[in-house]
């Protein structure tokens, strides 16, 4: 009998512990450690955050669907990491802390036989001073509760609108100089323009974009070349064209470092110190590791082993000049190199490097996007882990055997930018692969031409709607979830 433990239950921890028990004996035991008693559809808080969507509708109770499918549920987070086990522990485990009302503060020793560390990101808004969520008037909308916060504000604002004779100042987009979720503050800004437009009182605001992105539409991923059409354009045009039509001021080689009062002040990679005033804005976080220890059987400290901020995994991190760096540095089994039975699937793992060219300001301040890892990958991943801890229990494989690349997957970013069956509209960008393969689609910027395409119009929304119905509707594990792909 094996225990397989799952921390986090995000798209990838949740994705892995629903694999895991459909296809593996009752006899084993899977469970999962999470802090949030609910899941979370986190593509849709852009709707909750403009309030056209209640956060209600994104999100369930996890307790309850895990009962009934078996599988095992704690409300708490880990805090460290002992692979090796200790004195008293022959397996590894985990240190896991509470944080339910009614063990709040307590805490446990889980020992695994294979642990799958999903906790995604740390989203890291101390490292920009002033950037907490509801402070100095700056939102986010990285968690549901986050996003029901942001649309209140947007309320409020659009309540000025009609008594307030000076234009109102909205600002949106990346809020650190290494963030990433490019893709997220995009969506976001679209449909805070639409909802102004829709209500009527455009006019009274002014909109603008600021990014750490070297070209716009550079998204982490070093931008794309796309079909659009029967043309080619770059994602830099299509962006700046969105932009331009919807009267959207842009700001990029931005790299915010402070929020106060209504103010934010940025450094540019030219090296100019500058501010910009709102009224509202919302601006995504830097991710960041979440800073767990590890601890080896003797209780010496070995963190290294595992962390490099975030997990390490079967990636080539060799320290090498950006040019250097080739799609083949990225992981493909998500296994750890020092425990080979603990993974990291989702954004968990260490990235081997940036995908976007890395550019340092004149002052030395590095100004660029971390990669990002979206949804799609982060399901990919979390099942693939799953299949192959499956094998290695079911002695199939002694080592991990199903494999994917984020150089060998796509990612669908669909940006709704109008909310409604037949008002709504997205622009969808559909890349492959994420990170640029340079020598296989040497003419064509890294990407399947094929592949890699842009559109704009009412079909993206209703995919988009339709996507939150069909992975609510897997997460929840109703008849058939597991033939709607990840
Ligand atoms: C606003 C927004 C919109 C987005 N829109 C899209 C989109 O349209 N399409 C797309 O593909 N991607 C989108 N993304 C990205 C997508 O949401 C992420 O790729 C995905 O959520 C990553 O999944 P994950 O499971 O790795 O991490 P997460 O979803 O962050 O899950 C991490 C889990 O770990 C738990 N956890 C945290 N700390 C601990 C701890 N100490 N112990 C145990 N558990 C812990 C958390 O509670 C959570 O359950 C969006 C992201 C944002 C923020």
């Amino acid at each position: 009998m094996a225990k397989i433990v799952i921390l986090g239950a995000g798209i990838a921890g949740h994705t892995a512990a629903s694999h895991l028990r459909r296809k593996l004996s009752k006899q084993h035991e899977v469970l999962v450690v999470s802090p949030n008693s609910n899941y979370q559809w986190v593509p849709s808080n852009i709707w909750v955050g403009v309030n056209r969507m209640n956060y209600k509708d994104i999100i369930f109770p996890l307790a309850p669907l895990y009962k009934k499918k078996n599988i095992g549920y704690k409300q708490a987070k880990v805090v460290d990491f002992w692979p090796e086990g200790n004195e008293s522990h022959t397996k590894g485990f985990v240190n896991i802390e509470y944080v339910s009302e009614s063990r709040k503060g307590e805490t446990e020793q889980v020992d695994y036989d294979y642990l799958i560390n999903a906790t995604g990101p740390k989203l890291a808004f101390e490292q920009t001073e002033g950037l907490n969520p509801g402070q100095n008037d700056v939102f986010s909308v990285c968690t549901y509760n986050h996003a029901v916060h942001a649309a209140e504000g947007l309320e409020k604002l659009k309540a000025l609108a009609t008594t307030k004779n000076k234009k109102i100042k909205i600002l949106i987009g990346t809020g650190h100089p290494k963030a990433t979720c490019q893709g997220a503050a995009f969506e976001y800004i679209l449909n805070v323009e639409n909802e102004l437009s829709r209500a009527g009182v455009r006019d009274k605001f002014e909109i603008t974009w600021i990014s750490n992105e070297y070209e716009m539409g550079d998204f982490g991923m070093d931008g794309m070349l796309l079909s659009y059409g029967n043309e080619t354009m770059s994602s830099k045009d299509m962006v700046e064209m969105v932009f331009n039509d919807r009267n959207i001021r842009f700001i990029k080689r931005a790299g915010v470092y402070k929020v106060e009062n209504n103010t934010c002040y940025y450094e540019n990679l030219a090296g100019e110190y500058k501010e910009e005033t709102f009224d509202f804005a919302m601006l995504i976080p830097a991710f960041a590791g979440h800073g767990f220890k590890a601890f080896s059987k003797t209780g010496e400290n070995i963190t290294d082993k595992l962390f490099k901020g975030f997990m390490l995994v079967d990636a080539n991190y060799t320290s090498k000049p950006y040019e250097e760096w080739t799609v083949q540095d990225w992981p493909e089994t998500y296994q750890n190199p020092n425990y080979d039975n603990i993974f990291a699937p989702g954004i968990a793992f260490a990235p081997p490097h940036t995908i976007s060219q890395p550019r340092t300001s004149k002052n030395g301040t590095a100004i660029f996007p971390s990669p990002p890892r979206t949804g799609m990958p982060s399901g990919i991943t979390a099942k693939l882990v799953a299949d192959n801890i499956i094998d290695m229990i079911n002695d199939k494989h002694k080592t991990p055997h199903h494999k994917g690349s984020m150089g060998n997957m796509g990612a669908a970013c669909i940006a709704s930018s109008g909310f409604g069956l037949t008002k709504g509209s997205a622009i969808s960008i559909t890349t492959f692969p994420i990170v640029p393969d340079y020598k296989k689609y040497a003419k064509t910027g890294g990407r399947d031409l094929n592949k890699t395409f842009g559109e704009m119009g009412l079909a993206g929304h209703w995919v988009k709607y339709s996507l939150h119905f069909a992975f609510l509707w897997k997460a929840k594990m109703r008849p058939f979830w597991w033939l709607i792909p990840e």
